[in-house]
């Protein structure tokens, strides 16, 4: 029987719970939600989080977008005629007894396709792969891995000078689709990584960009769930493709892995064990090959700052804020966190997005900086919805090139250019940079990559101490330390050999 399967079951309880919570105090049990029903001119007060068409990241249950003063939900009849009784502009869009054809109406609109404006992955890396063929010099593509489920490519682009080998710059990277509804990251990356190739050399403030760094994009981590969404199938789709429960039926809702809820640091803080939820974070640390795509990359390259494009809420949140606890750059991150949100318009048009500290656990970010000391930053991008109105997407993706913009300026410094080498030999060392009045331990200790012995440190102007150490060599303390304004100052450690250690 349907219900003795456990994933279905627990989201057929999950919708009798959701029902009830909408029902009114001795009403009897409601119809089912079998109309889509358009609500125009949604006034600002109902728009509240108090208010009756608050719309939120895990509250999609009946209200499936807001997005401007347009929503759209699910309703019983009775709540249509309620709606209609208390003066909205309500109409009906659309009727069926399958929750999941009139999420795909809501959602992909008539044709019950993804519109154009947005890409398939294959679309995304065709012409990717193209830009390749027709810039070698300039960007290249790096596989990280497969996807846990269907075993898909995720390919990383880099974009540089030279882009046929890593250089001794600052990294960057650019990520989209942890969250396979959320496909405005896709887009933005796929944007961003066309204008990076194809302005160089005419554009003075991208050619300084890729001649300063090294810039990664991953236009989409979470590949097959995207496919889910982006074919049409279901524009609900979060989290990964897994078959958690083995039956080898993928794609039924509300399967899958959270995908940004895997990553090691703090891990069992972040999410939940139960399968069935949204934020599910699998069975171990790294259990998700996307996360261990992502972990390549970072193997790879150090990189010195990224953003993690998700939807919606127009806001960025930065690493963290634990218990009572900052980020030990929390200064540091919060400037930077507000340079970028300050370029980047909301969609209404009356303001830049918002900044706020996120939780330490398993999430992209607090993984990035704890362990791999990468300012990371996650952009909700957009209001009110997952997948936009079409018309929506090229204003949301120009808005984000502004923040781009204000991230990538970062990259020019303030902060310390360290190399460390064997004093003997010249030869780069792979040693931990410990700033010990900054870096408490709560984050793991940084260190320069083996390549080139090179670390960039972002940091604000002043005077710092630094204990540079590796083993087999004499350790090096460098009290006061000055950081000038505007650039990146240069510092060259030479450890001396020890054969006693
Ligand atoms: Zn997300």
């Amino acid at each position: 029987m349907l219900l003795s399967h456990p994933v279905r079951l627990i989201s057929f309880l999950l919708a009798v719970a959701a029902s009830a919570a909408f029902a009114a105090p001795a009403a009897p049990a409601p119809a089912v939600r079998s109309l889509l029903v358009e609500v125009r001119a949604v006034p600002a007060k109902d728009q509240l989080a108090a208010g009756r068409f608050d719309y939120s990241d895990y509250n999609r249950v009946a209200l499936l977008s807001l997005v401007r003063d347009t929503a759209l939900q699910l309703a019983t009849p009775a709540e249509f005629a309620a709606l209609r009784q208390d003066g909205y502009q309500a109409r009906i869009v659309s009727e069926s007894p399958d929750v999941l054809t009139l999420y795909r109406r809501a959602c992909y609109g008539p044709t019950l396709r993804l519109p154009p404006v947005y890409h398939s992955y294959d679309q995304i890396v065709a012409r990717a792969d193209e830009l390749v063929r027709l810039h070698p010099e300039r960007i290249t593509r790096v596989t990280l891995g497969e996807t846990t489920q269907f075993h898909r490519p995720i390919y990383a682009y880099r974009v540089s000078s030279d882009a046929r080998r890593t250089q001794p710059k600052p990294g960057v990277l650019f990520d989209g689709c942890h969250h396979a509804d959320e496909v405005m990251g896709a887009e933005i990356v796929f944007t961003l990584l066309q204008k990076l190739v194809l302005d160089y050399g005419r554009d003075p403030e991208v050619t300084a960009w890729v001649d300063r760094c090294e810039i990664y994009l991953v236009p989409v981590v979470n590949v097959d769930g995207h496919d889910i969404v982006t074919s049409g199938r279901d524009p609900r789709w979060r989290k990964n493709a897994r078959d958690v429960n083995g039956d080898g039926v993928t794609g039924v809702f509300p399967e899958g892995v959270d995908v940004n809820r895997g990553y090691d640091f703090n891990w069992a803080m972040g999410g939940t064990g139960e399968p069935a939820s949204d934020r599910y974070r699998g069975e171990h640390p790294f259990s998700e090959a996307e996360n261990r795509a992502m972990r390549r990359l970072l193997e790879l390259k150090p990189l010195v700052l990224s953003v993690s494009y998700h939807s919606q809420g127009e806001v960025i949140y930065y690493p963290w804020r634990w218990g009572t606890q900052a980020a030990p750059d929390d200064a540091l991150i919060r400037e930077i966190a507000g340079e970028i949100a300050g370029q980047i318009p909301t969609m209404a048009g009356t303001g830049t997005y918002a900044t706020a500290p996120g939780g330490p656990g398993s999430q992209s970010y607090p993984w990035l900086y704890g362990r791999k000391g990468v300012l990371d930053f996650i952009i909700e991008t957009g209001k009110g919805a997952h997948l936009f109105p079409p018309e929506e997407v090229p204003g949301i993706i120009a808005a984000n090139l502004g923040g781009v913009r204000a991230l990538l300026a970062r990259t020019a410094g303030p902060g310390l250019a360290v190399e460390v080498t064997d004093a003997a030999t010249g030869r780069p060392l792979a040693a931990q940079v410990w700033l010990p009045r900054i870096e408490n331990e709560t984050v793991d200790r940084r260190s320069t990559e083996p390549e080139f012995g090179r670390l960039w440190r972002l940091l604000r102007p002043g005077r710092y101490d630094l204990i540079i150490s590796c083993p087999g060599y004499e350790t090096a303390v460098r009290p006061g330390v000055e950081v000038k304004a505007g650039a990146w100052t240069p510092l060259a450690i030479k450890l001396a050999g020890n054969p006693s250690r």
